[in-house]
């Protein structure tokens, strides 16, 4: 291996291959492994990002302990004051904007224009957050005896553990992050180990901004050596995954194990209904960005198209047309429209549900191959897939695929759209395109996913509304806005007795 420079705090920025050691106590530490990983740009494998620690349990520990100390101090801090340093981090963000654009576009493959949304999501999540160091609001209600007082306050919980996905991954660290620090929190954050380097970018913008050593840390690696011991610990208060459901059950079974606060945000399979009455030219352009935007690989992906049959032919017809005149590329180019899968073992998984699909009897419309030629030959490239022909009870109508394929299901009308949509083990997010407002609420009422978007695809949440969702997606928690706040405080119920004597309540009464 060529030798590497080892990132300080000082070259982050710097272009050269970068090595980079854990961030614990605001120190850059080597792993106690001596063991490291590359993070290989998935468009063109030949560009290495960066060199990351191959971490495990005693850095965990280590992380951990560095955690616990800041805390007692963070804590203390007011949390106006807490946020003022978080509102900076996004003024630094926005300064740094276009590198960590292209740093994330290097190591996950998607779009500039989409990996400049991926930052701008962490700057809003920090103005937003920022907000809320001045609110923190808790209630204060009359107390049923004389003389006393009664209110609720909002505390931190402790050191919380964060474990994130790869797809977005600054804008989900930021979900997380932002929200647990202003609420007087420690973190230990295990990014995901495809996208390590937009979590450090992340955090440095924090660290710059003045937050003080310990109040996060980061530890990187993979799931069972970082993630599972994170989530074990027993100092780690609150554990905070959003991932694939089938890790989402191993994690929620570790933290029920301790009691600890646990937030889960796991997969999707989100339907978009199409009424014969909507606008058409706006439903394909949504279909296009909802499916084939970061090249499938959202939750709140466009994976299932339910049409009525009015409108199918012509529907299928031109979302085709448009699909394979989308450009494939290396997402370092403003003109490429989609990028790679995010490695070979997706685009494994995104060619196997071709084939599965094929076998089902669905009707392979559009694309289904590995791009290899030519530059594409470097990454891990596929075209943008169309099957039509579902049936909502096949495989590819199902399972969550996480790849530029989206399998078009034809329905009856509104009823049989929705108990369709609602057919599945997931409930993350759903859309119908309609111009009647009588089935748009019908849809807002009867729709079981935690996002109905009317008019609009599936894929575009703002920071400030709850997100997450129902059934498989996750365990009732929702990340964003007042949702994070709840989840990364405990309310501390507050009675003051100013009466002088003892009163007992539900028993000093007249009656
Ligand atoms: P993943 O579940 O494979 O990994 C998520 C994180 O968990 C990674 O950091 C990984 O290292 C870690 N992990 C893996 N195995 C672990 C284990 N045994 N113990 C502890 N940690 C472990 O998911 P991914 O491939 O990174 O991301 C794609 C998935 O995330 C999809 O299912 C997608 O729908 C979901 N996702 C959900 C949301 C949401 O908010 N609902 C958002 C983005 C992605």
């Amino acid at each position: 291996m060529a030798t590497h420079t080892l990132a300080t705090p000082a070259d982050l920025s710097s272009t050269q291959t970068r090595v980079f050691k854990n961030f614990i106590d605001g120190e850059w530490v080597e792993s106690s492994t001596g063991q490291t990983f590359e993070n290989r740009n998935p468009a063109d494998t030949r560009d290495l990002v960066g060199i990351f620690q191959k971490s495990n349990r005693a850095d965990v520990n280590t992380a951990v302990d560095a955690a616990k100390r800041a805390f007692a101090k963070w804590r203390l801090v007011p949390a106006p004051r807490r946020a003022e340093i978080v509102f900076r981090a996004a003024e630094i963000l926005i300064e740094r904007k276009e590198d960590y654009a292209r740093d994330m576009t290097r190591e996950m493959g998607k779009v500039l224009a989409e990996t400049r949304g991926d930052v701008q999501e962490a700057i809003d999540a920090a103005y937003y957050n920022a907000g809320e160091g001045r609110r923190l609001f808790g209630p204060t209600v009359p107390s049923e005896m004389p003389n006393k007082f009664a209110m609720a306050v909002r505390q931190p919980i402790g050191v919380c553990g964060m474990i994130t996905p790869w797809n977005f991954p600054m804008a989900i660290s930021s979900w997380k992050l932002l929200p647990a620090v202003v609420c007087g929190n420690a973190c230990v954050v295990k990014p995901a180990q495809d996208t390590p380097l937009s979590t450090f970018n992340l955090v440095r913008a924090l660290t710059d901004a003045g937050l003080p050593k310990g109040v996060i840390n980061i530890v990187t690696g993979f799931g069972a050596e970082v993630g599972t011991p994170l989530a074990e610990h027993p100092d780690v208060r609150a554990v905070s995954l959003t991932g694939s459901s089938a890790v989402g059950k191993i994690i929620g079974g570790i933290a029920a194990q301790s009691f600890k606060h646990c937030s889960l945000e796991l997969g999707g399979k989100n339907p978009m209904i199409v009424l014969d009455d909507a606008n058409l030219d706006l439903a394909i352009e949504g279909a296009l960005w909802g499916a084939f935007g970061t090249t499938g690989q959202r939750c709140t992906a466009t994976s299932r198209i339910i049409l009525q049959k009015r409108i199918y032919a012509e529907f299928v017809e031109r979302l085709v047309d448009r699909a394979k005149k989308l450009k494939v590329g290396n997402g370092l180019d403003e003109t490429v429209q989609m990028g790679p899968a995010i490695n070979q073992k997706q685009l494994e998984t995104d060619l196997e549900y071709v084939e599965i699909g094929k076998n089902e009897g669905a009707k392979l419309v559009c694309g289904g191959h590995r791009l290899d030629k030519g530059d594409y030959q470097y990454g891990w490239f596929m075209e943008p897939t169309v099957f039509i022909d579902v049936d909502r009870k096949m495989r590819i109508a199902q399972e969550e695929i996480f790849g530029p394929v989206v399998s078009i299901i034809p329905c009856d009308g509104m009823e049989d759209a929705v108990e369709i949509a609602n057919g599945i083990e997931y409930g993350l997010s759903s859309a119908i395109y309609t111009k009647d407002v009588n089935k748009a609420f019908a849809a807002i009422r009867d729709l079981y996913a935690g996002i109905t978007y009317v008019n609009a695809p599936t894929i575009g949440a703002e920071v400030h509304l709850p997100f997450g969702g129902t059934k498989a997606t996750g365990n009732g928690h929702r990340e964003g806005g007042i949702g994070a706040i709840e989840f990364y405080t405990e309310w501390k119920s507050v009675y003051v007795d100013y009466s002088d004597k003892l009163q007992k309540a539900q028993i000093d009464r007249e009656d």
